[in-house]
């Protein structure tokens, strides 16, 4: 019987956790988004975000630019949030527009309030194995394997997908987690046959249903973290249908890891904003 890696009460529970600690906090944490133009889908995220952070007692700050600003003015705003004392935790809405060097952006984060966990310093961390504000997808995988107690220890980890929000830190805390990792990706000469080596397969390419049952090998742990939209619905870029037949554990799509993403988030910014009373 395949085990279904429901996000949904594990997020609950995480934000409930926060909720308590932080009704009993004399200022309460704050999470700005700095968002550039009118892109639909970041618009809904924002709105998303804004429910999240309000809904566990945080403060939400929205600075939004327009399309045209330059990208002085960008990392200006971002200078002047990283300043702002009453400001827990930062998120610069990705992707930024193309006349803007997002990596310049992120650089110019404190890296005390980057509760994304993607400036240099953290993923250099990260990477080090030392303590970091950890990027939330991939965090909120792991958070779920341990919930639903499935080993990483001595585990034939695949990853599929290498970028810095998602798949090259989750191959980074499986390998902090004991696991032997492949990360596989565009260039991979024979995909299938990588991932039906995993005990543990990982996936993130943003390609609707791109990994088949077939590619699975039987009784596998397979965390999908694609979101995607197909014929007006959501899907995974595991294809779930064929894949539910062979895995052993799954993460469903959606309600899998997105919602551990946004508890992860708010955490990040708790945990942020505690550090910084601290004066860490
Ligand atoms: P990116 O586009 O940044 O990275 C995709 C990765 O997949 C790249 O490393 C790319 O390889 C690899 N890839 C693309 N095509 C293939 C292929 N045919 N075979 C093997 N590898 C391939 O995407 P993200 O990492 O940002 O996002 C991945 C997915 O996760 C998306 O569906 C996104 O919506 C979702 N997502 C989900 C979140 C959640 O909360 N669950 C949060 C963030 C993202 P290469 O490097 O060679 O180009």
């Amino acid at each position: 019987m395949t085990e279904i890696l429901d996000g949904r009460p594990v997020a609950a529970a995480i934000k409930h956790e926060l909720q308590s600690t932080i009704a009993a906090m004399a200022s309460p944490p704050s999470l700005a988004i700095l968002q550039v133009g009118t892109d639909p889908s970041a618009a809904w995220y924002v709105r998303s975000i804004k429910r999240a952070t309000e809904g566990v007692g945080m403060r939400f700050h929205h600075v939004h630019l327009p399309q045209e600003v330059d990208q002085r003015n960008v990392i200006g705003a971002v200078q002047q949030l990283s300043a702002d004392a009453t400001i827990s935790g930062i998120i610069v809405q990705l992707p930024l527009p193309p006349n803007i060097d997002a990596n310049l952006v992120i650089a110019a984060l404190d890296p005390r309030k980057d509760v994304d966990g993607l400036h240099p310093l953290n993923a250099g961390r990260l990477t080090q194995g030392l303590p970091s504000l950890l990027p939330n997808t991939p965090a909120g995988g792991i958070e779920l394997l341990h919930y639903y107690g499935l080993p990483i220890a001595g585990q034939q980890a695949v990853v599929v997908g290498r970028s810095n929000v998602v798949g090259k830190p989750m191959a980074l805390l499986l390998l902090q987690e004991q696991a032997t990792v492949t990360i596989c990706h565009s260039h991979t000469p024979d995909l299938p046959t990588a991932t039906r080596s995993a005990d543990l397969l990982v996936v993130a390419i943003g390609r609707p249903a791109m990994v088949t049952g077939a590619m699975i090998k039987p009784g596998a742990t397979v965390i999908d973290f694609g979101i995607n939209e197909r014929d007006g619905k959501v899907v995974g870029d595991v294809e779930w249908s064929s894949a539910v037949e062979v895995a052993g554990a799954i993460t469903p799509v959606p309600g899998g890891t997105g919602p551990m993403t946004n508890a992860l988030l708010l955490r990040n910014t708790l945990a942020a904003h505690l550090k910084l009373q601290q004066g860490e």
